[in-house]
């Protein structure tokens, strides 16, 4: 894997391109980044984890019909994914308010939203991903008017679908972060990953507030036993899949 050339290495990914130029090799690391990479470490086999989850769960949306970048999974840690022109955004949403929403505007973590709210935030390290409004989004040409309602359309669908089958897992889908691209054909797909990385996933068996959370919050706010914590999400996915 070395000797080949990699196009990209993310905070969690490393991307390596393939002979099929419509075709990359998602590397998954077992790095674990938090507060815009200021606090950093590793999770002991996270990457396999993140990567048959994420498998798992793109496989259950491609049979609803949701359009994804996967195509297989060669080895527990790499996925074969459809090259994509990814938007600049990162897609939030949420179902229980939670993280940023609390911070930002007092509402008690817990509360259940009495709809889906989905969210565009800039995906912009540097500018510390801000939350965008859809005016400054259509200003910052990052999607047209359709490209935006398709994409929301599409995170709602991918909500349905996911909050249905975490709940077959005894697991509650608090909110979580999705990311979309075009492929050669324009066509939209949801790309990058969905993983207790990218997801708040909350035991439903299990009302003590911190025992219940069993996704990077326990690395982000060093609640121990992170790796447990991500290996009960792959257990309960896999017996559910
Ligand atoms: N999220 C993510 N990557 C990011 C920011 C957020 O995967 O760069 C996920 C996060 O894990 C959570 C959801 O998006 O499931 C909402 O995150 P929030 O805006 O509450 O930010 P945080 O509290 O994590 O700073």
């Amino acid at each position: 894997m070395s000797e080949v050339e990699k196009i990209y290495e993310g905070k969690a990914k490393i991307l390596y391109p393939t002979e099929d130029p419509e075709i990359l090799l998602t590397y998954y690391k077992d790095d674990a980044t938090a507060f815009n990479a200021q606090k950093r470490g590793q999770i002991q086999g996270k990457g396999e984890i993140n990567c048959t989850v994420a498998a798992a769960l793109f496989q259950l949306l491609e049979s609803v019909g949701i359009a994804t970048h996967y195509i297989d999974r060669p080895a527990p840690n790499q996925m074969r994914v459809r090259a994509v022109k990814i938007f600049p955004l990162e897609v939030v949403v949420r179902n229980i308010a939670a993280g940023s929403l609390c911070r930002q505007t007092g509402l008690p973590e817990g509360k259940i939203l009495p709809q889906p709210l989905v969210e565009f935030y800039l995906k912009n390290d540097e500018l510390g991903d801000p939350l965008l409004s859809s005016d400054r989004l259509f200003l910052l040409e990052l999607a047209t008017k359709e490209q935006l309602t398709q994409i929301q359309e599409m995170a709602l669908k991918v909500n349905d679908h996911l909050r249905e089958f975490f709940w077959r897992c005894d697991i509650i889908l608090v909110d979580f972060k999705l990311e979309f691209g075009l492929d050669s054909s324009s066509r939209l797909l949801l790309a990058d990953e969905i993983s207790p990385d990218t997801c708040r996933l909350w035991d439903s068996q299990e009302t003590d507030p911190l025992a219940r959370v069993l996704d990077k919050d326990r690395f982000r706010r060093d609640l121990g036993a992170v790796e447990s914590a991500y290996q009960e999400v792959l257990q309960r996915v896999l017996a559910q899949i």
